[in-house]
This record gives C-alpha cells, structure tokens and sequence, in this order.
C-alpha cells in the first residue's frame, strides 16, 4: 500500500460508474479472484473496489477525470501475466481492465508499422502479422500478455539479442493522462530529436505515469528461415563461458538462452516431452545453451551453423544438436517458454529476480549467486537471455513458513542485487520494478535520481492516484 490517503468507491458513485458503463462494472463478489494478484503473488494481493472494463479512449478518459475528481486510486490492468506486482490494486479504488481493448486497428505495410489497442494479445499479433510475411520482434516468454502491458513494461524477451526490446518497436501511442487528458506521444516515423521523449517516458512506466489506450508499433520483413541448436556442456562454467564467443566470432544469434538441468527437467515433467539430451558418451549434462539463429538464406545458416558448432566445441560443449524441422524447433521453444509455469507448479513459495549484467559478467555473477544460496533453506534456480546478460534466478521452497521465506529471500535478494551492481548491472532488464522490487531500486539508484524519478511523476500525476505505491514510493 501506499502512504497516500485516498476516498473510496461509495455507492453513489458505484451507481454513476454502472450508469456510464452498463454491464461493464463488477464490484464485491463479482469481481473475479483473478484480479487481486499477478503471476507473483509472493508480493501482495489487493482487491479492487471496482473493476470497469474499458472499451475506448473515451472510456478510459471518462474513469480517469471521475476517479481525479474524487481522488480515488487506479490501477490500469492487462492480462496480469506481470512478475512485480505492478497491476495488482494494493490501495483498492478502481481497476481498469485494458483486455477488451483487443482490435488491431491497421497495418501500413508502407511504413512497416500495425496499429493497435492495448489489449491485443502479443501471440495475436505475432501470428497476424506472420500471415503478411511480417515479424513484430519483441518476443516475452508470456504469449498471452497484453501489448499495453508488454509497453507499460518495456518487455524483452527471447530475441531482444538481435532486435532489441519492445521499446525499440513503439513508434507512437495514445495516453490518457490521470486527470483524463488525452493526448498523444511520438508519431509514424523512424526518427526524432523532437524535445523531450515523453514517448519514451512512457514505456517501461508500469501504468504511473498514463494509460495506454492505442500504440502504433514498428514491425520488420520476417526473417524466411531459422535454425535452433540445443548446445548441452557438462556445468553451467563452461556453459556460460561460450556466450561471449558467438558475439567475438561475429555470430549474432537471434536468441541465446541459459538454462540449468534442474529447469530442463522440472519443464520436461510439466509438458511431458524429452526434448534435451541428458547424458553425451558418458558424461551428464549440466547445463545448456538454446540458440537460434535466423535469415533468409538457408545455406548462409547452415555455414553459420557449423561455425558455432566448431567454436563451442573447442570451448567445451559435449556436443550440437540441430533442431531444424519445425516440429523440433517447436518443442524445444515449447520446452523454454514453459520454464516458469514448470518451476510454478512445482514450488509453493517463489520469488524471483530479472537483473541483467554485462554478458562478460554472467559466469562471475552466477557463480556467486550459487554461492551466496547455499545459506539459505530455499534452492536456487536460474536460467536466462544469456545473449543479454538478463538472469532470472528463482528462490523456491516447499517446506519452510513463509514469513521464514521472505525474511531470507529478503537478505539473499539483497546480496544478489549489490554484487549485480558492482559488476555494473541493473535491477530488473526486463520484469519492471513493480510493488516488489521498489525498494531495491531506491537504494540502488540513489536520492538524486529518485528525486527526478517522483518529480516526474507528479508532472503527470499531481494527486498520485495512478498506480500508487508501484515504482517509486509516493
Ligand atoms: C510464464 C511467463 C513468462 C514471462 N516471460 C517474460 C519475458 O520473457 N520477458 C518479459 O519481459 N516479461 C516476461 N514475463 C512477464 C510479463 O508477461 C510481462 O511483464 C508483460 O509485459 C505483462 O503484460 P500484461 O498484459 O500481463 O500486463 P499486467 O501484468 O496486467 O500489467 C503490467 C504493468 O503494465 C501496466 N499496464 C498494463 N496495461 C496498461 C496500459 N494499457 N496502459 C498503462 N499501463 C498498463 C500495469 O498497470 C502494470 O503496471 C513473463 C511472465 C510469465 C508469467
């Protein structure tokens, strides 16, 4: 919760809400269980007094200028897929479901660009814009998050290596300020040195700054052929000591993935395929690298291919597997987007962290994670965008009390984010900082930048009632 004082949804204006939008408000019971948390429950459930499901720019326009008046907290929602606790209503007051905003409105295949609403679900997208011969390259491993979110997030994902984030596909959009403003950030074109960015400003912003009600984003011709290799090494060292050698070697792969044996088994049991081979000549595998490499010249791949086949070898891989048809490469991505549902259903309590570091400093920063574990009653579990230097380590227990949970997590998250920061990374590359993580963040980007961080904020939101308690501490 936040430190604010905010009114609450009273009847009399519980009607007025239900009298603007029939049969698109739920309060109490109605309100589905869903929408008190998100994918990390570990950091708090709130429930909404109401939740309104917007369908339009004026809709949302409309909440917002009731809820300022009468200063009342709101949450803005995708599909609540978030790792931080971003869309989950801790103060209460009004949460606006953003998912029936789902239409893409229009592709310019002119201009490379598709414009949508919010809710538009990223797998959606992907497989419309495939049908054009067209690729939008951000790539979370949550299909089913919203666009609105995977923006309000600055999601990355598997291809972020090659293509960057999502941030990089935002060409402009259409805010709803919390005072119910509309205005528009950014516009149709490639490049801008035009003032400020408040475009910018706005992605990776987790709702606090506006809502999202439409975005135009850039899209690029799809690469015609991939070819994914499942690179198996002995321990997780050796594993990460290659990553830097594709980008020396002047391969750039189109996603470079980490892995630990642990996951790859807990994901195998989940979805119930044997995709990773466990044992080479003896020798058990213990760790392993997911790499994809994309183009449109088939045989370019296959010299590619054998190239990393000959440096990854000489640097200690117990051998290369091509998953070239698209039945294999099916399975194995199927295998790796299913890593978290997998740890998930495995795990009673769970916490995680996103850091990202400089890819020099991935073997020096997971060695010490491992280290720093061995303290605690929770293991340990990690895999990652090893291309990026993005780590997600999860904390897992079954058997200890939660409050002994998160006293240690706490203590163990602390250590893992100092040491990232002394090898020159950052908190989150990808998650977002959220409810969970805003403490950390205060503490590592210091009084100055968190003063021009809550200075922003209140240019945009003079009553704090967007999103309060998320990001920054309000
Ligand atoms: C299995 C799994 C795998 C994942 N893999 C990845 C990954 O590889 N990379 C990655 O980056 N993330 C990943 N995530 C995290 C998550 O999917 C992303 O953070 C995603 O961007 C959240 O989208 P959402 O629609 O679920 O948003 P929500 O969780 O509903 O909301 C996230 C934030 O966005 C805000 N928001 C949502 N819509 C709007 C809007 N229209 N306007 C303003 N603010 C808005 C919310 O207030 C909140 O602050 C994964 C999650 C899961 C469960």
């Amino acid at each position: 919760m936040s430190e604010q004082c905010f009114q609450k949804v009273t009847p009399e204006l519980e009607k007025e809400l239900r009298a603007m939008f029939p049969g698109k408000v739920y309060t109490g019971s109605e309100i589905n269980e869903d929408y008190f948390h998100d994918e990390m429950p570990i950091y708090g459930k709130g429930m909404p007094e109401a939740v309104i499901e917007a369908g339009s720019t004026e809709d949302v326009s409309k909440i917002m200028k009731l809820c300022y008046e009468n200063n009342i907290p709101v949450t803005p929602r995708g599909a609540g897929t978030g790792l931080t606790g971003a869309a989950v209503a801790l103060d209460g007051g009004v949460m606006i479901d953003m998912t029936k905003m789902n239409k893409i409105i229009s592709y310019d295949e002119e201009n490379f660009v598709v414009t949508v609403q919010p809710g538009v679900l990223l797998n959606d997208l992907a497989e419309d814009a495939q049908k054009r011969g067209l690729l939008y390259p951000p790539d979370p491993g949550e299909k089913f998050a919203t666009l609105g979110g995977n923006v309000s997030t600055n999601a990355g994902g598997m291809r972020a290596v090659k293509y960057g984030c999502t941030r990089d596909y935002v060409r402009s959009m259409t805010v709803v300020l919390p005072n119910g403003e509309v205005t528009e950030f950014g516009a149709t074109v490639s490049k801008t040195s035009t003032g400020y960015s408040l475009l910018n400003l706005m992605i990776g912003s987790e709702g606090t700054l506006g809502i999202i009600t439409e975005m135009v984003l850039k899209l690029i011709p799809a690469p015609s052929e991939t070819i994914s290799l499942i690179i198996p090494y002995e321990n997780l060292e050796e594993c990460i000591a290659t990553v830097p050698l594709f980008f020396k070697n002047h391969m750039q792969p189109q996603a470079l993935e980490f892995m630990e044996k642990e996951i790859v088994e807990a994901s195998e049991r989940y979805t119930g395929k044997n995709v990773f081979p466990k044992e080479l000549e003896g020798v058990q595998a213990g760790a392993y690298l997911l790499v994809t490499f994309d183009g449109d010249d088939m045989e370019a791949l296959e010299d590619l291919t054998e190239k990393a086949a000959e440096v990854v070898l000489e640097a200690g891989a117990l051998d290369v597997l091509i998953a070239d048809t698209p039945v294999k490469k099916k399975d194995v991505w199927a295998a790796r987007s299913s890593f978290l549902e997998a740890i998930e259903a495995e795990t009673k309590l769970l916490d995680e962290c996103d850091v990202v570091v400089p890819v020099n400093k991935i073997a020096e920063y997971l060695s010490f994670v491992k280290e720093a574990g061995k303290s605690y009653d929770f293991e340990v579990k990690s895999f990652g965008h090893a291309g990026d230097g993005n780590l997600h380590i999860y904390a897992c227990a079954n058997d200890i009390e939660e409050e002994t949970f998160k006293e240690q997590v706490g203590k163990f998250m602390t250590e893992i984010y100092k040491k990232a920061a002394d090898l020159g990374g950052l908190i989150s590359g990808e998650h977002g900082i959220g409810y969970g993580k805003k403490e950390y963040l205060a503490s590592y980007l210091g009084d100055t930048q968190m003063r021009l961080m809550s200075g922003i904020k209140k240019v945009f939101d003079p009553k704090g009632i967007l999103n309060p308690g998320k990001v920054i501490v309000s």
